[in-house]
C-alpha cells in the first residue's frame, strides 16, 4: 500500500547542499528559512568529537542562538523523543538542525512530527498521519548510510515491545540536507563498512522492487556504483576526502531511490533484529543483503544485471544470467573485504519464530517485493545467521 500511495504522492526533494566544509552554510540557510532559535539533534560522540562545535561556531560567529539536545542514542526510542519534545518546548526553539547519523535525524523527525501534531510519537505511527509542515528542518548526516536527510521517513524504537516502527509522511523529508564529507573522516571503519552497505542495500533493494522507476533506478544505479569503486578506500583510509564524498553522495541517491519506491526482506528482518537485540541497523543489512538476493535472484535477474554493470562488476556482452550472478558475488565479496561478520551471536533460536512473523507482517503491509516470503522461509534464513 505504501509503495503504490508513494507512487501517486509527489515527494519532495531536500534542497542539498553539499562539499566540504559546507556544514559553515548553516546559518545562512537558517535565515533563508527564516528560523531564529534552532533546536540542535544530536548525540554525546559528536559533541566529544569536536563536530557539534563545528556547527555551534558558526552560529555563534552568525549570532544565532540555538540549544542543543545531545541525548539520542543509536536506535532512537520513544522515550529520547518525548525527552527531546520536552526540550524544545522549554527552550522556545522555532526550528531543527539534526546532525548525526541515521539515529539522530530521525529523532529529529520525530521530535519535530509530535511537535507539530501535538500528539505523542506513537499516535503518529504509519502512513501519512503528519499532513502539515514541520518546523524548518536542516539534516546534516555524519554517517554515508541511512539517506535520511533525503527521505519520507523515521524509523523509532518502542522498547517495551522491543520493535522499531515507522512514521512515514512527505513532509519528514528535511527542508535542506547539508551533506558534507569532512564530518565523516573520523567515523571508525567498523561504522563505516556497514552504514556504507546500508546505502548498497537501499539501492539494491529500490532497483529490484516492484515500484522502481526510471528516476530511481538512475538514482540506485549511480548509489552502487559509488559503494562499489569507493566504500573499499573510505573503510581503508578514512581520511581519504574522495571516497567519503562519494560515499556522502551515493547515501543521498540511494535515500532519494528508496524514499520513492520503498524497501524489502533486508530491512524487514534488519528491522526485528535491531528492535529484540539492538543489532546496528547498517550491519544487520549487510549480513542479510547476500541471503535476500539470493533468496530473490530467480525474480531479479534482470534488475540484478542492470547494477552489475553500474558497479563495474559485469559488462554488457555478458548474458543477464551471469551479470545477475556477478552482482551477488559482488556483494560477498565486498562484504568480505569489509569484514563483515557472517551471523549473530544475540540470536537466539528460540525467538526466531517471532522474529520471522513481524518480519513477514512489516513486508507484507509495506513492501514491493520482487519474491514473497513465507514466515517458514524467513525462519529458514534467520537459522542460516546462528553462530
Ligand atoms: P547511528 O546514527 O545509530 O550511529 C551509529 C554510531 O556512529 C553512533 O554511536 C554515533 O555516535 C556514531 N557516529 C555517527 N557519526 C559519526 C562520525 N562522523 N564519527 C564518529 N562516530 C559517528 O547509525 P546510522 O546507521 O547512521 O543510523 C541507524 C538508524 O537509522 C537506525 O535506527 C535505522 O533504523 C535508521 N534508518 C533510518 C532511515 C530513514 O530513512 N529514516 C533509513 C535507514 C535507517
Amino acid at each position: 500500500i505504501r509503495a503504490q500511495v508513494n507512487k501517486l504522492l509527489d515527494i519532495p526533494f531536500p534542497t542539498l547542499i553539499s562539499g566540504e566544509g559546507s556544514i559553515k552554510q548553516s546559518p545562512t540557510q537558517l535565515i533563508q528559512l527564516k528560523a531564529h532559535k534552532p533546536f540542535i539533534v544530536t548525540d554525546a560522540v559528536l559533541v566529544k568529537l569536536g563536530i557539534v562545535k563545528m556547527l555551534t561556531d558558526a552560529l555563534t560567529e552568525a549570532r544565532i542562538d540555538y540549544y542543543i539536545f545531545d541525548q539520542v542514542t543509536p536506535d532512537p526510542t520513544t522515550e529520547i523523543v518525548n525527552n527531546g519534545l520536552t526540550h524544545y518546548r522549554d527552550n522556545h526553539c522555532d526550528s531543527f538542525i539534526a546532525l548525526g547519523g541515521g539515529s539522530v535525524m530521525d529523532c529529529a523527525k520525530g521530535i519535530a512530527a509530535s511537535i507539530t501534531k501535538n500528539k505523542d510519537i506513537k499516535q503518529l505511527k504509519g502512513l501519512f498521519r503528519i499532513r502539515a509542515s514541520l518546523p524548518p528542518f536542516i539534516a546534516i548526516p555524519t554517517t554515508a548510510g541511512t539517506g535520511s536527510e533525503a527521505t519520507l521517513v523515521a524509523v523509532i524504537t518502542e522498547s517495551i515491545k522491543k520493535q522499531k516502527f515507522t512514521i512515514i509522511d512527505p513532509v519528514l523529508v528535511p527542508d535542506i540536507a547539508i551533506v558534507d564529507p569532512l564530518l565523516m573522516v573520523g567515523l571508525p571503519p567498523k561504522i563505516t563498512a556497514e552504514t556504507g552497505i546500508d546505502a548498497l542495500t537501499h539501492a539494491i533493494e529500490s532497483y529490484s522492487g516492484l515500484h522502481s522507476t526510471e528516476l530511481t533506478k538512475a538514482y540506485s544505479c549511480d548509489a552502487v556504483y559509488r559503494i562499489f569503486n569507493y566504500l573499499p578506500l573510505a573503510y581503508t583510509n578514512g581520511k581519504d576526502l574522495d571516497a567519503r564524498r562519494e560515499m556522502s553522495i551515493a547515501s543521498f541517491n540511494a535515500g532519494v531511490a528508496f524514499t520513492r519506491t520503498s524497501i524489502g526482506y533486508v530491512h524487514a528482518i534488519a528491522h526485528q533484529l535491531g528492535g529484540y537485540y539492538h543489532i546496528p541497523h547498517g550491519l544487520a543489512n549487510a549480513v542479510l543483503l547476500p541471503h535476500i538476493m539470493e533468496f530473490s535472484f530467480n525474480h531479479s535477474i534482470y534488475s540484478y544485471a542492470d547494477l552489475a554493470i553500474s558497479a563495474g562488476l559485469a559488462t554488457t556482452t555478458d548474458t543477464k544470467l551471469s551479470a545477475a550472478k556477478k552482482l551477488v558475488n559482488g556483494v560477498k565479496m565486498l562484504n568480505e573485504q569489509l569484514n563483515i561478520q557472517t551471523g549473530f551471536k544475540e540470536l537466539k533460536a528460540e525467538d526466531i519464530t517471532i522474529l520471522a512473523k513481524r518480519a513477514i507482517k512489516e513486508a507484507y503491509c509495506e513492501y514491493p517485493v520482487p519474491r514473497q516470503m513465507t514466515v517458514s522461509q524467513c525462519e529458514e534464513i534467520l537459522s542460516k545467521l546462528l553462530v
